[in-house]
């Protein structure tokens, strides 16, 4: 059947009005019952966040996510308009969406009565039916609900009160969707009022004057747990038009973490190199943010956002590619030392505790990084005997090369050290496989035997073994590789 193009042949069609909330609702239960799932993409809340939100929805309720940074909250809220029918039926032209068989406009109201069944109708995509906005402090009435517009009053020939002479806001815009504020509390305590208002009763004050707006609305909202149970910063009838407190939280296994990182990270690249990352080198990145959650220096209030990991793995990326291009290699395999090149998307991402301001962002940085690689070398490396390896160094070893040296270059010197390479079995690989990443797990075992104190290293030496006592130091044996004579 065609679709409607008049209010008149709308009617015919059986069309009925029905609410957001009701055909939110719809949409779930459909779903639901066929087992579809809420939000294909979001990983790591099917057990605890995503059955709190359906059941709001069931409920018809207005709700609030409360999280941390990072947490995929606004992801959420946006993937609320997959709940959402295909498109519905509005009055053509009318600037708030309105329903043809319940126009709320004045606008809308005037031309039904002039036109009848021949009012044009126009279809609103679900994707159009999602507003969102930052609540910061300066956003005004005007912004949110909307403002008289004195020279469209004196253009129209209308009274200033008229609401043919309201400019809308985006909430009114709104109008028959789904409505996000971010950040709540940071909204002044007047706006919230007029979000009251307009939830209880339908009607706004407008620069004293009271204008009606009957909206269909679903409000949701986010808010940073503390922010939002802070006293004074929600007043309390909004609080209470909040239906459902829905709390967020950030991966709670390394898996979840990694695959989230993995799928929101740009790791598929455009293809100008082959590229290989390491599985340890995800699980190192993941741990970094792991080990930040825990950490007492940062600031636990305001989180480390899962936007962390997934910066860093992009840079650690991009700087095995800008490696690679610039040695004339055609794979690029990130190493751990990658990640010290990825500290800038580290550092801006945690808050510091007066302890950690002491200690500076960046060493906070690489002291996590070097808790990050502690515990996942002892997960591979727990029952493989290094000592091998450690006393070379203390036999006077020490093992320095340039930053982004070349493949071959390193694995040379690495190959100086012996079992070394071999060790790299531990981590899955085969002495056929890509020197570059061999290369890349050899490395990981050297900065895992220093996350251990095992080993130093220091811009000096790279790598090598404090000496405790003041025996003589045997004459270095041939070649390179000895402590006084740092290679490279
Ligand atoms: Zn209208």
């Amino acid at each position: 059947m065609a679709k409607a193009k008049t209010l008149g042949e709308l009617k015919k069609s059986g069309y009925r009005r029905q609410g957001v909330r009701d055909e939110m609702r719809a949409n779930l239960v459909r779903k639901l019952r066929d087992g579809e799932p809420m939000f294909p993409g979001i990983v790591g809340f099917e057990d605890t966040v995503i059955p709190q939100i359906a059941n709001a929805i069931l409920s018809r309720h207005n709700f609030i996510l409360l999280g941390l940074r990072g947490q995929a909250k606004s992801r959420i809220l946006r993937s609320l308009v997959s709940l959402l029918d295909k498109e519905v039926p509005f009055i053509a032209g009318c600037e708030i969406n309105d329903d043809p068989l319940n126009p709320i406009c004045r606008a809308c109201h005037e031309l039904v009565a002039s036109e009848g069944d021949a009012t044009p109708i126009d279809y609103l995509p679900r994707d159009q039916r999602y507003v969102e906005k930052l609540a910061t402090p300066d956003v005004t009435i005007a912004d949110i609900i909307g403002d008289l517009d004195p020279i469209k009053a004196a253009r129209g020939g209308h009274a200033l009160s008229s609401e043919l002479t309201i400019h809308y806001g985006l909430l009114p815009r709104a109008n028959r969707g789904i409505f996000a504020i971010n950040e709540l509390p940071d909204l002044a305590g007047k706006i919230q009022v007029g979000l009251f208002n307009i939830m209880q009763e339908g009607d706004v004050q407008i620069k004293g004057y009271p204008v009606r707006l009957p909206l269909d609305v679903v409000l949701v909202f986010t808010a940073n747990p503390e922010d939002y149970t802070a006293r004074g910063k929600i007043i309390t009838p909004l609080k209470d038009r909040i239906g459902s407190e829905i709390r967020t939280h950030y991966p709670t296994t390394l898996e979840h973490g990694i695959a989230i990182t993995s799928q929101e990270a740009w790791s598929e690249r455009d293809g100008a190199l082959r590229l290989t990352v390491p599985d340890f080198v995800r699980e190192l990145i993941e741990t970094i943010a792991f080990e930040a959650r825990e950490e007492k220096k940062i600031d636990k209030r305001s989180g480390v956002s899962q936007r962390m990991p997934i910066t860093c793995l992009e840079n650690v990326i991009s700087n095995a590619e800008r490696r690679a291009l610039t040695r004339g290699e055609k794979t690029a395999v990130p190493r751990p030392s990658d990640i010290y090149a990825g500290l800038t998307s580290l550092t801006g991402k945690f808050e510091l505790e007066y302890e950690g301001e002491l200690r500076g962002a960046e060493n906070i940085a690489r002291d996590v990084i070097r808790q990050a690689n502690a515990r996942v070398f002892k997960k591979y490396f727990d029952d493989v005997p290094l000592q091998s390896l450690v006393q070379w160094f203390e036999l006077g070893g020490a093992l320095k090369y340039e930053e982004n040296a070349a493949t071959a270059d390193l694995y040379g010197q690495f190959k100086k050290i012996q079992g070394l390479l071999e060790t790299t079995h531990a981590l899955g690989m085969k002495p056929k496989d890509d020197p570059a990443l061999l290369v890349s797990g050899a490395e990981f075992i050297l900065e895992g035997l220093y996350a251990l104190k095992k080993i130093s290293r220091n811009e000096e030496l790279g790598f090598y073994v404090e000496r405790r006592t003041a025996e003589p130091i045997s004459e270095p044996a041939e070649g390179v590789g000895r402590r006084h004579r740092p290679l490279n």
